[in-house]
């Protein structure tokens, strides 16, 4: 598979090998998702049995609970394959920190992939602003600073808002404390951004 060099700039600056490893067999799955090239890995029933005696997640997914947006088939995994956790506008709450850090923690997952993606409607509602009902109120208001961050730069707010939340979201993570940001410290802990892209399926990393 032929990577950007953007891409190998990223895995380049990573000082865990794992999470390097991690990230590498992410963007392969997503080549074979976007080509139609799937090989559906890690389904069968010998996979289902294996997992009784426990899970080994090689990495931990942060995405939009957006329904076109799922990471096993956007990543052509299966069982046993990534942690993930979903909400929408992919934002960090105490519950999904908590599952991270378990992840990290007790399962001792190398590599989080925090994956936005384009027309996010989470992203779009906040931008639109007006009042949200409920506890939609919550979503937007973690989404809301990314929002006014991205009126200061030109071009298309939604699009900023949502490449500014995952950047947000992303360093929120690396210096959380005080679990996440001791394993990043000592190099067991990659985090990475990128945005899924509906038109063509490919996750690009920012
Ligand atoms: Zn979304």
């Amino acid at each position: 598979m032929e990577r950007s060099k953007a891409v190998e700039e990223i895995l380049k600056s990573m000082r865990s090998a794992t999470a390097k490893e991690a990230l590498g067999i992410l963007l392969q799955g997503n080549q074979r998702f976007v080509s139609g090239q799937n090989a559906y890995p890690n389904q069968s029933l010998e996979r289902r049995t294996q997992l009784l005696e426990g899970q080994h997640p090689f990495a931990i997914v942060l995405t939009c609970s957006d329904s076109r947006v799922p990471p096993e088939v956007i990543f052509d995994q299966g069982l046993g394959d990534i942690f993930v956790v979903r909400t929408a506008g992919n934002v960090l709450d105490e519950i999904a920190l908590g599952s991270i850090e378990y992840a990290v923690e007790h399962l001792k997952v190398p590599l989080i992939l925090v994956m936005g993606h384009q027309k996010c409607g989470a992203v779009s509602a906040t931008a639109a602003g007006g009042e949200a009902p409920g506890h939609i109120a919550s979503v937007v208001e973690k989404i809301m600073p990314a929002v006014e961050q991205a009126r200061s730069l030109p071009g298309d707010l939604v699009t900023n808002a949502i490449d500014l939340n995952i950047k947000l979201i992303t360093s929120e993570l690396r210096s959380s404390e005080p679990i996440l940001l001791e394993f990043v410290k000592s190099s067991q802990l990659e985090v990475v951004g990128s945005r899924y892209d509906l038109d063509s399926g490919l996750v690009t990393l920012i």
